[in-house]
């Protein structure tokens, strides 16, 4: 057996962006340094499933991890304790035995460090500094106890009861853009009438947004605001129908949203989004509008 591979955490830069400092960082303004929670296996081909294809996260990487403004940190995996807040054992099992990982174990792994990695961006963001999970597998379709979509475990759900189990929150709300809507996330948190969970709607830029402001404007007050940010409603991917400029203008309401209502606490976690060239300036877009550019 030998060791497992060495991956650089960024391909595209040395280790130069870690040591960027904080002193640009201004609350109520342009956040100029947002975290980028991310794990190099993420690049792994894990399964046979369009979210786990070769590339898909290639040009993310690059436009994330040579901008200025953001810095990348490593994603640990979450514990078993963790992912059973939000899944029952039979999940976990199955998740660590399933056949449609290209390697042994590999899905299993990545399934963790995504959920982990989601854990981490909420620890970030519930000190009221914007961050962005860049994790796969996704997780909205993921159920307490069944999974499919392409997702495994719930990273919204898992990031979620990790803040309320540590005392952090008691309520939410989530926005999910991605095109479809995420049943696992209302499996999960649906009951509960602390989570307020909305999946926009409308044909084109202007009746979605329009959708997204009627939702953050009735909401109740909650103590943090998490999109479940697929950008399959893109108009050059499989939903047709969102321009590049509309996931900015998503993240700056939620951004506006937060500071209004839950001290700035803000974050995203990627769901889908299946066009892998623009996929890049699509995530970048969002993270641009929830640090308020
Ligand atoms: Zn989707």
């Amino acid at each position: 057996m030998g060791r497992e591979p060495v991956y650089p955490l960024n391909p595209f830069s040395n280790s130069t962006i870690f040591l960027q400092t904080q002193e640009h960082k201004s609350f109520n303004d342009i956040w100029k340094t947002v975290k980028i929670v991310y794990h190099p296996l993420m690049q792994e081909h894990y399964d046979r499933t369009p979210a786990g294809a070769s590339g898909r996260l290639d040009s993310a990487v690059e436009i994330l991890g040579t901008h200025p403004d953001y810095e990348f940190v490593e994603a640990r995996p979450a514990t078993e304790e963790e992912i059973l807040r939000a899944h029952g054992t039979r999940t976990l099992d199955s998740v660590k035995h399933d056949y449609d990982s290209t390697r042994a174990g590999l899905l299993y792994k990545m399934a963790t460090l995504a959920a982990g990695g989601s854990i981490m961006a909420a620890d970030i963001a519930v000190q009221g500094e914007p961050s962005f999970g860049l994790v796969r597998p996704p997780g909205h379709h993921a159920s307490g106890d069944s999974y499919w979509g392409f997702c495994y475990f719930n990273n919204i759900a898992v990031s979620l009861l990790h803040l309320r189990a540590k005392g952090l929150i008691e309520s939410a709300y989530i926005l999910d853009f991605d095109l479809h809507t995420g049943d696992g996330n209302i499996n999960i948190l649906g009951d509960d009438p602390k989570f307020t969970i909305h999946n926009p709607s409308g044909n084109g830029d202007e009746q979605y947004l329009k959708d997204v402001k009627q939702s953050l404007d009735s909401a109740p007050d909650v103590d943090i605001i998490v999109a479940s940010a697929g950008f399959d409603q893109y108009e050059e991917d499989w939903g047709g129908n969102l321009s590049t400029e509309a996931f900015q203008k998503i993240g700056r309401m939620m951004k506006e949203f937060a500071e209004e209502r839950c001290e700035g606490r803000r974050y995203g976690l990627l769901e889908g989004g299946y066009n892998f060239e623009d996929l890049g300036k699509n995530v970048l877009a969002f993270c641009d509008g929830l640090r308020g550019v």
